[in-house]
């Protein structure tokens, strides 16, 4: 029989367990609270008794993240971690440090399918889906590393969210839980490269997250040139799932935008980008692309992003450049866990 991933259950779950094996209700929230401080096996529950874990041991295991490389940055204190699953494979996460608190950048696959032209995790397709568990212990495990208190969370490492969405459900349901780690539903961001139909599959949940969308581009051909995704969900059908969202939860989207030297940072395309956006409940980042070798794509210089960024707020959409943490150990999706393979071969 094969074991079950005890990390993944929900505390309701956890209490219907305890129930067929006769245990107390109460002994659920013992657990559930153990698994969330981040216990690496069931001998570490010291209120539990020691009968009901050689229990627990025979049908449920475990999941845990363990660093493979931990990367601190010497000009802020962004720590970038390479954690290594159960399979051997790893994955990204990127700590940040922000005066309100600690926020963290998840990976919810390993790799990814989606092919953008431009992001280092899709270089060599997608090899699995990260479980639930495999997702809150990338938070476990980077608070018990550093003994801190994480406060907000973002999905924006490796893997596009849509493609792993009732593992991704389940991780919001957890990962907010009171009893568990208590992180805010509204300090959550679940980035996506506009997967329509996972908008709105999202959508009835009814979660108060922010709903980050990677737009990258003002029209349909420069954004299938640099995104495989607007093929099957052009632009118009973004831009409608997105008001769409925005009517059903009332909630602000947050647009993502690399800026690509020569590529999408004209004028005309801000002109463009302002004809898309304006009247939305919406908020814009700029992001000056982070070339990877694979590609050719050139960062913009600073004063090009800057006009940029104005001229969106003068034709009427609130706009920022992302502050860029961690440039110097590449804390930018996908480039370590591709440095770390070549470095292997
Ligand atoms: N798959 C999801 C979430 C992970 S990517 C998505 O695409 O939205 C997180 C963000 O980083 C996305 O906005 C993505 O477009 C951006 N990104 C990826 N590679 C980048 C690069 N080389 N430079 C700048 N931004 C990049
Ligand atoms: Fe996947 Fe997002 Fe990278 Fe595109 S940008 S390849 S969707 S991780």
């Amino acid at each position: 029989m094969d074991k079950i991933d005890i990390k993944s259950m929900y505390l309701s779950e956890l209490e219907s367990l305890m129930k067929e094996l006769g245990e107390p209700k109460f002994r659920a929230g013992q657990i559930f609270a153990w698994l969330q401080s981040g216990v690496d096996n069931f001998d570490e529950m010291t209120n539990i008794p020691s009968k009901l874990r050689e229990k627990l041991q025979e049908g449920y295991y475990i999941v845990t993240a363990i660093v493979k490389k931990r990367l601190e940055s010497n000009i802020d204190d962004t720590v970038k971690y390479l954690y290594e699953l159960y399979d051997g494979e790893l994955v990204e996460t990127v700590l940040m440090k922000y005066k309100h608190g600690y926020s963290v950048c998840v990976s919810t696959q390993v790799g990814c399918r989606m092919g953008c032209s431009f992001c280092a995790s899709g270089l060599n397709g997608l090899k699995r889906s990260l479980t639930a568990s495999e997702i809150l212990a990338q938070i476990t495990s980077t608070q018990k590393d550093r003994n801190i208190r994480i406060s907000n969370v973002v999905l924006m490492g490796m893997g596009e969210p849509m493609d792993n969405l009732p593992n991704v459900i389940r991780f919001l349901k957890l990962v907010s839980d009171e009893k568990g780690l208590n992180i805010g539903l509204r300090h959550i961001s679940v980035s996506t490269s506009g997967v329509v139909s996972g908008i709105y599959r999202l959508m009835e949940e009814k979660l108060p997250i922010t709903l980050s969308i990677s737009l990258h581009a003002p029209n349909d051909a420069i954004r299938t040139s640099m995104m495989p995704v607007n093929k099957k969900w052009n632009i118009a059908e973004l831009i409608k799932a997105c008001k769409d969202y925005i009517d059903a939860t009332g909630r602000r989207i947050s647009f993502e935008y690399a800026v690509v030297s020569g590529i999408n940072d004209s004028d005309a395309n801000a002109k463009e980008l302002a004809g898309l956006l304006r009247g939305m409940l919406c908020h814009l980042n700029l992001i000056p692309v982070n070339p990877v070798k694979e590609n050719s794509y050139k960062k913009p210089d600073r004063l090009k992003v800057e006009r940029f960024c104005r001229l969106m707020n003068d034709l009427g959409i609130n706009t920022t450049i992302r502050r860029t943490l961690g440039s110097d150990i590449d804390a930018s999706c996908g480039q370590l866990r591709g440095k770390a393979i070549d470095e292997n071969q």
